[in-house]
């Protein structure tokens, strides 16, 4: 198992770097953003440990880098304790954090559980009550009749389905739909929304796309 530390603190890299191998795994350092970067795109990792605060590239530049490239897990150091961190972090694809100081011990439960987790399932079809997606042919229908969506329609539909149950905000939506940053002007998810719903919800009696006040939007079957 290979894991990448990007972490800029010497000693805390080094730190990682004994106990981790010590443990059993293949260990690189990079204790820049941009050596960090060079390595994920050159090589291939089973998990990535990430400082948020790095010289040149951050730690969210960086996620998002390795986010366009694959599924790596990504685990995010974060030395403030601020919920804003945290949230930025898991909305950006982390999949886990760790807020500094840390015991190693509760970083290695961390890394082993993510090395556990393995490569997300790549999923073909989607149901919702009567909604159906075929993402190889690319259809959708409802109640038996096919829905005609654009390809942003189908990609957010898409992203609804696939996390079925779970707020999603529009910061993530407009990150995983539009690719747009995390501060763009989100406003583009609310009109999309309401396109979407126009076709996959209006002319149902059962709806499936829900506002959640403040948060943002959350596909599910409610009864
Ligand atoms: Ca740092």
């Amino acid at each position: 198992m290979r894991i990448l530390v990007v972490e800029d603190e010497a000693k805390t890299a080094d730190y990682l770097r004994k106990g981790l191998s010590e443990s059993g795994y293949l260990v690189e350092v990079a204790l820049n953003g941009l050596d960090g970067q060079h390595l994920v795109q050159e090589s291939e990792f089973d998990l990535v440990i990430l400082d948020v605060m790095l010289p040149g590239i951050d730690g969210w530049q960086l996620l998002q880098i390795i986010r366009r490239q694959g599924h790596t897990p990504v685990l995010f150091l974060t030395a403030r304790d601020a919920v804003e961190d945290r949230v930025k972090g898991l909305e950006l694809g982390a999949d886990d954090y760790l807020v500094k100081p840390f015991s190693y011990a509760e970083l290695l439960a961390r890394v082993r559980t993510l090395l556990r987790r393995g490569p997300p399932r790549e999923v073909e079809h989607f149901q919702a009550a009567d909604l159906q997606m075929d993402l190889l042919k690319r259809k959708v229908s409802r109640n038996g009749e096919r829905l005609h969506l654009t390809n942003k329609e189908f990609a957010l539909l898409h992203l609804l389905l696939s996390r079925e149950g779970e707020v999603l905000s529009r910061a993530l939506i407009a990150s995983h739909v539009w690719n747009m940053n995390f501060d763009s002007d989100t406003n583009v998810v609310d009109v999309a929304i309401r396109r979407l719903r126009a076709k996959v919800d209006d002319p149902y009696p059962i709806k499936l796309i829900h506002t959640v006040r403040g948060m943002g939007y959350m596909l599910e079957v409610q009864s």
